[in-house]
């Protein structure tokens, strides 16, 4: 069992009460909370179980099966997340009753989690750009942003400052949910207490801040910036927020919470704060702090198209894949370098293209295929897109250890399938596609992401 640093529980000392610490010390030793986020899009039945308080997607499970083993997981019915991270449902729905079309920028996304969640509170009309530096986890980000299948992300992996320096004024809602020092997760993963050293906070805090200047500088005016840690020291949490009132034109937004969920309120000034603790919440560690951009953006970015990487569609293309989409007419397709079709709401399209002009973008709206012939051959994305026709090819229904053979990429019983490509489904849930020719079936299921080890 690993030890708590002695330096870091004197900064606890001097966040909680000598009993509050007491208390603290001892949720290390009680069972971490189970929650999952389901996928309104996908799921019509909301889990049984009971909610979490501040988020009306998200339930507590009574243990913590095998998600793995879950062919559901895989067709994004539902997302595994930590409770205290879903309270930006709280902050979302009270500060936009009534998203309509917003630009959000999620600054630091991956693996997904505050990504997959935005994208159903804004709604499809809106546009989330999820960025991760790292490409390794954009790229993880990426297959969970095509599992949760909504088409109103767009993927990118840049470094913050590019954003501040070519998307200024641009984003009508920043997300930062920033790398930190992880005090918050000691209890989920003991590794993170012996990696804990106050150097190591004391370089957070400093790459915070410079994460939250370019975001500072990404945001329009008015805009809302929402700031979260996984910590609890007041270096990455309170005094950054300090920094930004006393570097920016910022205001505070009054939240209202309810005192039965058990967190912490604070203010930095007039910025409100919350802190999720262990021993009070049925969640991890967390932060978060809300603030507004007063002032006006000096030369906000008017981003223009010079070459577009997206091209329109022909009507006879369009025809070809429209029956593959419910409600194709609200999308607008595109082809990328004139080959892989991309569906898009809301001409996100535009903003798609304009985006590429500064940003590495790796993955936007939905992906539908490529038109063979007269034919769509379609990709993967589509066959987990919450809105793909279950009409057009025949549905190949397995059981759970037949849709797990698929999501191994192993062989599945041709006798299972019609003749041609089958939308193969578990539980009525799309999980890919698959095709039968004669007494082979040829499984589509992305070798990247195939399950191992179940
Ligand atoms: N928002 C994610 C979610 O809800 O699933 C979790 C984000 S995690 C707390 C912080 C992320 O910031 C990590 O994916 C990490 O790779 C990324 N990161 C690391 N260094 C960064 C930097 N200098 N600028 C921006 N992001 C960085």
């Amino acid at each position: 069992m690993s030890t708590l640093s002695p330096e870091f529980l004197q900064i606890l000392a001097g966040t909680l009460s000598e009993e509050g610490v007491g208390q603290w010390l001892a949720s290390l030793d009680a069972p971490a909370p189970v929650s999952i986020r389901f996928n309104p899009y996908k799921v019509t039945q909301k889990p049984e179980g009971e909610n979490v308080p501040w988020s009306r997607y998200g339930f507590y499970l009574p243990d913590r099966p095998v998600f793995t083993a879950d062919p559901r997981l895989h067709g994004g019915a539902y997302y595994v997340q930590e409770a205290s991270s879903m309270f930006l449902e709280q902050l979302f729905t009270q500060l936009f009753p009534e998203p309509g079309r917003m630009k959000i920028l999620d600054l630091c996304a991956a693996p997904g989690g505050k990504t997959t969640h935005l994208s159903v509170l804004a709604g499809l009309e809106s546009l989330v750009v999820a960025n991760e530096v790292i490409r390794t986890r954009a790229n993880i980000l990426s297959e969970n942003v095509q599992k949760w299948g909504l088409g109103n992300v767009a993927v990118t992996s840049n470094d913050p400052e590019r954003f501040g320096k070519h998307l200024r004024g641009f984003f009508d809602l920043v997300v930062v949910d920033a790398p930190c020092s992880g005090e918050g997760m000691f209890r989920k993963s003991p590794d993170c207490r012996n990696e804990w050293t106050p150097n190591h906070v004391h370089l957070c805090a400093s790459r915070q801040q410079r994460i939250l200047a370019d975001a500072w500088d990404a945001l329009k005016e008015d805009g809302i910036l929402v700031y979260s840690t996984c910590t609890y020291n007041p270096q990455e949490n309170e005094e950054n927020v300090r920094w930004m009132t006393e570097t920016f034109d910022c205001e505070g937004v009054s939240i209202e919470t309810d005192p039965g969920w058990g967190l912490v309120r604070g203010a930095v000034q007039d910025i409100q704060t919350f802190r999720f603790f262990p021993h009070l919440v049925r969640g991890e560690g967390f932060f978060a702090a809300v603030l507004r951009k007063v002032g006006k953006v000096k030369k906000e970015t008017r981003l223009k198209v010079r070459k577009a990487v997206l091209t329109d569609l022909s009507k006879s293309q369009f025809e070809i894949l429209a029956p593959w989409i419910n409600q194709s007419g609200l999308m607008h397709f595109a082809a990328l370098n004139g080959q892989r079709i991309f569906g898009y709401y809301a001409r996100h399209r535009e903003l798609v293209n304009a985006l590429a002009e500064v940003l590495t973008v790796l993955y936007s709206g939905v992906e539908v295929g490529q038109i063979m012939g007269k034919k769509l051959k379609p990709e993967h994305a589509l066959a987990v897109f919450h809105d793909v026709s279950h009409r057009v090819v025949p549905l190949a229904s397995l059981d759970r250890e037949e849709a797990l053979r698929f999501l191994r990429k192993e062989e599945v019983d041709p006798q299972r399938l019609t003749e041609g490509i089958n939308l193969v489904t578990f539980q009525g849930l799309p999980l890919g596609w698959i095709k039968r020719i004669g007494h082979r079936a040829n499984n589509l299921y992305p070798k990247d992401w195939r399950i191992l080890h179940v």
